[in-house]
């Protein structure tokens, strides 16, 4: 496939859940390309819409949930939305990986983790037992986990909160999956811990040119991981930027608002300054704005007309165009230093 197409387009996504009350627009016509090599933010406050998104990529959504006929989910060529369940087996994991936000239930708890990626590699890989655990052993060595032959033995509970989230991504890694998605998955951790994690996405990324889809309600995080940004609101992408763009002029007043939520970054260094109200739970298609009622510069237009879907800006890849002064300025306060971003550091067990 040319480098120039998308390893992941999805294209007017609508999913909807069913219940005796009501039907929830979870996700209303999002749009959005994904390239090989290239890190995709989506980000937006809770309930925006973001997990079901992912979950929609990989066919993970549940009764009553549905991802409506007219949606399409373009992978590597190929139609997922058109898959059945079992060919979906056949991506999920194997082309497409998912690191979730919670470590603990991606983990089973009654088998030690070498187990958990010695059968995943058996089964989806065919490797035989020596094989198996050589390459259990070389994945959790190439997630810095130290030790990787002594661990391998050990239970999730006997892991810390950071190494059960490298043990995560080394079995989402374990079929050579061509983009990963993360779902908030430094939220659970401390932010010593959150800094050496995406570090370490970031380095595997350039190891394999994994494309990576990362959802976050946090606009430090999405400065220091993306190449290019989507933010979401009640359903919809309201703006699709380079991440450069996407601080230095934001075109949507809710972006301005996410920016200026960000701890320290308000003017002034005063009040932490947060958007008023709440995410709405769309029930059908938009007939006006929805982020009219929380919006600043509303006007009565935004009343009587649904603004349409935000046409991606900027170039398709840049991918040398990260932040590098907002994250230096959040990895400060972060307590992010030199040492502790090597890769392995020896605090967390
Ligand atoms: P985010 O990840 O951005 O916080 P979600 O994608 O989890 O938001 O949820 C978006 C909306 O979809 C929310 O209003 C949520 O209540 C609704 N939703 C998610 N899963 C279900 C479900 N299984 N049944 C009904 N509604 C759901
Ligand atoms: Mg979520």
């Amino acid at each position: 496939m040319s480098s120039d197409q998308p390893l992941l387009s999805v294209t007017e996504l609508v999913t909807e859940f069913y219940t005796d009350k009501e039907t929830v627009r979870a996700v209303d016509g999002v749009n959005f390309d994904i390239r090989t090599g290239e890190t995709l933010g989506i980000v937006g406050e809770s309930g925006s819409g973001k997990s079901v998104t992912a979950r929609s990529i990989m066919g993970l959504v549940e009764s009553p949930g549905k991802v409506l006929g007219e949606s399409s989910i373009r992978f590597d060529g190929e139609e997922l939305t058109e898959k059945s369940e079992s060919e979906y087996q056949n991506v999920r994991g194997a082309k497409i990986a998912m690191v979730f936000q919670d470590p603990l239930t991606s983990l089973n708890p009654v088998y030690t983790v070498g187990n958990q990626l010695k059968e995943t590699l058996r089964i989806h890989r065919g490797l035989k037992r020596k094989a198996a655990t050589d390459k259990a052993v070389e994945l959790l060595e190439d997630v810095g986990i130290p030790d990787a032959a002594r661990r391998m033995k050990e239970y999730p509970h006997q892991f810390s909160g950071g190494m059960r989230q490298r043990g995560i991504i080394a079995l989402a890694l374990a079929c050579n999956p061509e983009l990963l998605i993360c779902d908030e998955p430094t939220t659970a951790l401390d932010v010593t811990i959150q800094a050496q994690i995406l570090e370490l996405l970031e380095e595997i990324q350039e190891e394999r040119d994994l494309a990576i889809m990362f959802i976050t309600h946090d606009m430090g995080v999405i400065a220091e991981v993306s190449d290019r940004v989507a933010v979401m609101y009640a359903g919809e992408i309201v703006e699709n930027a380079p991440v450069i763009d996407l601080y230095d002029d934001p075109a949507h007043p809710y972006t301005n608002g996410l920016l200026d939520s960000i701890p320290g970054e308000e003017p002034g260094g005063g009040d932490l300054s947060t958007i008023e109200g709440e995410v709405p739970i769309p029930n059908g298609p938009a007939t006006r704005c929805r982020f009219e009622p929380r919006c600043p510069k509303a006007f009565e237009e935004c009343l009587q007309v649904a603004p349409p879907a935000a046409a991606p800006r900027g170039e398709p890849r840049r991918p040398q165009s990260r932040l590098p002064t907002l994250s230096r300025r959040h990895a400060t306060r972060r307590g992010r230093t030199g040492a502790s971003r090597r890769r392995g550091h020896g605090g967390d067990r």
